[in-house]
């Protein structure tokens, strides 16, 4: 070995050894409740056995959009009509009329002036951040914010706090302190790990109290929240004077790829000039954002999923609660299982897709450390049975491995 990989090897083993390392299991089906993978690890495709079917509880597609016939339509459509690639960036010639329908269609449904399409939801995070936030400017983010928010904020010039999990004092502490030139708060509308909202009500009046622009990344709300599936500021009825910034994910709830911004004219006008992430790639392929506008009238037209993705949660937590399954406060589909302990995590994982259960085993560094838990999302594609089946096999690996 040269000598790079004989020191790269060498942080890979250290990884191994703590039982943080990191395998993708490879899926032979398309998205859903229901999934196959890998018959094997570290196998060629050749040689897997075709595995049996399990029952995902791992996948952010929340409203089981990610393979509906819809969806797939519009996008054999789209690509008849407009090919694969979108062939260059949206400033060069790759914006067509479907990423621009699109983005009217999004502006309307969140309420704001206008929307930008970004092709992925880290993209956008880092490139809002650094188009906005500036030498002389404060930026304060959660603890817990997702990676793609705390490395925006690690990139761009502004001075970057991050305040411990919804610590309402210390952002008021923040916000008091020095002379700046702007001021932004940029949280997690549900965290991603953990499943719980940000204050966002307290957050945007410490926020217009002090002059700050408050960004929300609406992930794992979008779509889902809200009686209308506007997400948490629909949920939590804020305005876009009180969320000047929000950012949402095409690739969760919506089942396809991609991420805008919404925000006023004047804010996506300044994207559009100064956001890197945004003007130096290749825009999305067109049949996506075609794609995303099928997912888009779902989300409108079909309540009855959000209905039932809720009705699902409240037997989960239901069924958690009379088995003695400790849960967290969480009232999304992102239902946590805090373990603590890596390597019990990493077998608790393993036993239940023995039994047919797919769940996330979370580790550091992608949660705090000492904070590894199975991770369980919930889907509209999901079965009452499901359910059942999920907790009761969580119930007896978490006794054989106590
Ligand atoms: C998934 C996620 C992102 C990144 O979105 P992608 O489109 O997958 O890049 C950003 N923020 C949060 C909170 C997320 O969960």
């Amino acid at each position: 070995m040269n000598s790079l990989d004989t020191q790269l090897r060498a942080d890979l083993e250290a990884r191994q050894q703590a039982d943080l390392y990191r395998r993708r299991r490879v899926l032979a089906s398309p998205q859903g409740a229901r999934v196959r993978i890998d018959g094997g690890l570290n196998t060629s495709l050749e040689n897997q056995i075709e595995s049996p079917q399990c029952c995902n509880f791992s996948s952010n597609d929340y409203l089981g959009l990610a393979n509906h016939p819809e969806v797939i339509a519009a996008f054999q459509a789209a690509a008849n009509i407009y090919g694969v690639g979108s062939g260059a960036s949206h400033l060069i010639s790759g914006h067509s009329r479907e990423h621009h329908a699109l983005e009217e269609e999004l502006a309307e449904f969140t309420g704001r002036q206008r929307a930008l399409l970004f092709s992925t939801g880290y993209m956008a995070n880092v490139g809002v951040l650094n188009a906005l936030a500036g030498s002389g400017d404060l930026l304060l983010e959660d603890r817990l914010n997702h990676a793609s928010l705390l490395d925006g904020g690690f990139l761009c010039r502004a001075q970057f706090e991050r305040y411990p999990h919804g610590d309402l004092s210390a952002v008021q502490d923040h916000l008091n302190s020095g002379n700046y030139r702007r001021k932004f708060i940029a949280t997690d509308g549900v965290f991603s790990m953990d499943g719980d909202v940000a204050p966002l009500p307290a957050l945007a009046e410490l926020a217009e109290t002090a002059g700050a622009a408050l960004m929300v990344d609406d992930a794992h709300g979008f779509g889902v929240l809200g009686k209308h599936g506007g997400g948490v500021v629909e949920q939590l009825g804020l305005s876009a004077q009180q969320v000047p910034i929000l950012m949402g994910t095409l690739g969760k709830a919506f089942g396809t790829f991609g991420a805008f911004v919404a925000g006023s004219d004047t804010l996506i006008e300044t994207l559009i000039q100064f956001g890197r992430t945004y003007i130096y790639t290749t825009a999305l392929p067109p049949a996506i954002a075609a794609a995303t506008r099928a997912s888009l009238k779902l989300v409108q037209s079909e309540p009855g999923r959000r209905e039932k993705l809720n009705a699902l949660i409240a037997r989960f937590r239901a069924g958690a609660a009379q088995l003695d399954i400790p849960l967290t406060t969480s009232s999304t589909a992102i239902q946590p299982v805090m373990i603590g302990d890596d390597q019990r995590v990493s077998e608790l994982g393993q036993i239940l897709l023995d039994q047919g259960f797919w769940v996330g085993a979370i580790r550091p560094p992608t949660v705090p450390s000492g904070g590894a838990r199975l991770r369980i999302t919930l889907t509209a594609g999901h079965s009452d049975a499901d359910v059942d089946g999920l907790l009761s096999a969580l119930h007896s690996a978490l006794r054989e491995t106590r």
